[in-house]
């Protein structure tokens, strides 16, 4: 679709923002998302100055009756912030971040990245549990649930939204919060792009100490890292909940602290941090330092944001990208092994299979606090196939056919939908348990009956 062709309905005049359409200089920059493998062209990109111009821009696609899609950091995997011949409403200009430490919260507008909001909030010696790219939006990763490093100690992101503005499909302005439309606060914890544009987002903030014990411990994945996966799992399941984890295979990148005759070959890494006072750092995580000795001991010192910034070298933009978020009820020996082979498989040097231990605060949160469902996993299988041309797409492919095959023994059905790359109604069912799904699509069809709000993981309005 060409300029010429959009319906003759205007934007108000009002609208204060930047308008870019096909054949601007901008245009293919601003179309552009994180995963390479998506290609939309939108008929109208606009970047709201403020609230008043988000309500115009829905406004305006909805009385013209074209698509509208909502994108902060642009990450989803789906392709779901992204536009095919309608109205883009691109947040990145809405950066703002306050914090207040006495309050106990952060507010972060709608187009804040989380690098920036760690940024705001690490300086006032304050995080809430974010993404672990710092390019990750805070809006899509909020609103889809939201599973960082720190969720094992202080629950997933959406369990700290406690307040949030919501520009409805009428037009409307909403503040929500446990006292005002707390249903739709629940909504929001979890599916919360199907029901309206978050101009703001209120997150509960938790002090985190200036420096955190954390890091990398890397084994080569040869016939010995069985052994070693296995002993992680054990260490894991023992250790307290500020003993934040994740197994990784991956293939050695070309890094100062790799020596050159390392990489590029499989190896076992476990990421690890210690969410707590330095002086218990040492010994909450010995058990995993000596599991790892004689590999490479990258554990250290460093700053939260540091930590949080740690994997960014793995998330180039505009590489294509084919992920899996699946729920675990355990972590079998079995499991392990297929685990292992088939991480040496892995032909990307940005291609991960990653296995994170769920339970902590996200277990003991009351299932029906927040849409976000499937709070009993123990673990969470996270393929990410990333690779630099079409040429490689059908082996990547393959490779996140046979990781998803390798934990067939211990999966539970369920699913974490902002890993997942399907948007059909099957795919979208497996990330709610049934119940809230028909909660969801009841509070749909009062918010948004419409179905506006569609350019996601879409919940269908009940009726
Ligand atoms: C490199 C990388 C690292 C990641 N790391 C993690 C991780 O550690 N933990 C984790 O849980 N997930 C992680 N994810 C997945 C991530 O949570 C999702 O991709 C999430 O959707 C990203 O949010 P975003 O704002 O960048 O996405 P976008 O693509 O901008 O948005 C995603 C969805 O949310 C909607 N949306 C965005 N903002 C708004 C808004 N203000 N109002 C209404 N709807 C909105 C969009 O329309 C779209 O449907 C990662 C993804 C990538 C690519």
């Amino acid at each position: 679709m060409t300029e010429t062709s959009l319906p003759v309905l205007e934007l108000d005049p009002l609208f204060k923002g930047t308008t870019i359409r096909p054949g601007d200089p901008e245009y293919d920059t601003a179309r552009a998302v994180y995963n390479g493998s998506i290609d939309k062209q939108p008929a109208l990109v606009l970047r709201p100055t403020g609230v008043a111009d988000v309500a115009d821009a829905v406004n305006y696609a909805r009385d013209a009756r074209l698509p509208l899609t909502v994108r902060c950091g642009g990450h989803a995997v789906a392709g779901t912030s992204a536009n095919e011949a309608g109205v883009l409403l691109d947040l990145s200009s809405l950066k703002g971040t306050e914090v207040n430490p006495s309050r106990g919260t952060a507010i972060a507008q709608g187009g804040v990245l989380w690098g920036e909001y760690d940024r705001d909030t690490t300086l006032r010696g304050v995080a809430t549990p974010g993404g672990r790219v710092t390019t990750t939006g805070v809006g899509g990763f909020t609103l889809g649930g939201g599973y960082g490093w720190l969720s094992p100690k202080y629950g997933l992101t959406c369990d700290n939204l406690v307040g949030a503005d919501v520009v409805t499909a009428d037009g409307r302005l909403v503040h929500v919060s446990e006292t005002e439309h707390p249903d739709l606060l629940w909504a929001l914890r979890g599916a919360g792009a199907n029901f309206g544009v978050v101009v703001n987002y209120e997150l509960r903030v938790h002090p985190i100490p200036p420096l955190l014990l954390a890091g990398m411990l890397v084994l080569p994945n040869d016939e010995h890292a069985h052994e070693a996966a296995r002993a992680y799992r054990d260490a894991l399941e023992r250790a307290p909940e500020e003993v934040v984890a994740a197994i990784v295979t991956v293939l050695a990148p070309p890094a100062d602290f790799v020596p050159p005759e390392v990489v590029g070959s499989p190896v076992l890494a476990l990421v690890v941090a210690y969410v707590g006072p330095p002086e218990e750092a040492l010994e909450a995580l010995a058990p995993f330092r000596a599991i790892a000795e004689g590999g490479m001991d990258l554990v250290q010192p460093m700053p939260y944001a540091a930590f949080q910034a740690m994997l960014d070298g793995f998330a180039p933009k505009g590489w294509l990208n084919y992920h899996r978020g699946l729920h675990l009820q355990g972590l079998s020996d079995v499991t392990v092994d297929r685990f292992l082979e088939v991480g040496a498989e892995i032909h990307s040097p940005m291609t991960q299979g990653i296995v994170f231990r769920h339970g902590g605060a996200v277990a003991r949160i009351p299932e029906d606090s927040a849409a976000a469902s499937h709070r009993d996993a123990a673990y969470m299988a996270h393929p990410i196939a990333c690779w630099a041309t079409p040429e490689e797409t059908d082996d990547e492919m393959g490779w996140v056919s046979r990781f998803t095959d390798a934990f067939a023994a211990d999966r539970t059905g369920g699913v974490y939908l902002n890993f997942e790359p399907g948007t059909s109604p099957a795919d979208v069912h497996a990330g709610f348990s049934p119940e809230k799904y028909a909660r969801l699509a009841a509070l749909k069809a009062t918010w948004d009956p419409g179905n506006l709000f569609r350019s996601n993981h879409n919940i269908e309005p009940a009726g």
